[in-house]
């Protein structure tokens, strides 16, 4: 099967909640991503009830794909060799995603119904985490957008060193300090950048 650049317009699920709107800055360089079409990511921490219908923001931001691979650097090089382990070892398989990609199946709500890792569904969770790779206005399938469920994102922060979370946390405190319209959803997060 040859593989085509599929995109679509940026579900709402994607949508800033703080704004109501799309994502319209990075997080870090204040960027703007619509305007600019640049390439960005989003990542949301949920507590989802049910199917996506409702649910309540944990933190939220989108990020310009030069700021994330700055965050990347943040990882030490223990954190870094443990997270590719887990997941060559963890994310094989995946049968939902199979399906969806053989069918040609692009709705991106149908590519979040399921854990990355784990294959639960989100009905059975309690938190999870959304990540969509978007240029301008546009959400493109690549290896994103996907979901990894709460459970899979506990055991990964498990895999970084003390001096990864130490980077993390005074990313997290930096951002949170600053003049930010994401202030308040960002209070819990970022915990982890995959
Ligand atoms: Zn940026």
């Amino acid at each position: 099967m040859s593989i085509r650049s599929v995109q679509v317009d940026i579900p709402k699920i994607f949508y800033c909640d703080y704004t109501g709107g799309p994502f319209e800055k990075c997080i870090q360089c204040e960027r703007q991503l619509r305007e600019e079409g640049i390439p960005y990511l989003i990542e949301k921490a949920l507590k989802p009830y049910g199917r996506y219908a409702s649910y309540a923001t944990i933190f939220e931001y989108a990020v310009c794909l030069t700021c994330a691979d700055g965050m990347k650097s943040m990882l030490s090089k223990e954190s870094l060799t443990n997270l590719m382990e887990y997941f060559q070892q963890n994310v094989g398989f995946n049968p939902h995603r199979q399906l969806l990609v053989s069918s040609e199946d692009y709705d991106p709500i149908k590519w979040i119904e399921h854990c990355m890792v784990s294959g639960r569904h989100v009905e059975q969770l309690a938190e999870c985490q959304i990540y969509a790779y978007c240029v301008g206005e546009q959400l493109v399938f690549t290896e994103f957008p996907y979901m990894i469920s709460g459970p899979v994102l506990d055991e990964v922060v498990d895999l970084l060193s003390a001096e990864t979370k130490d980077e993390l946390d005074n990313f997290k405190n930096e951002v949170v300090d600053g003049p930010s319209e994401f202030q308040d959803l960002l209070k819990a997060g970022p915990k982890v950048f995959i």
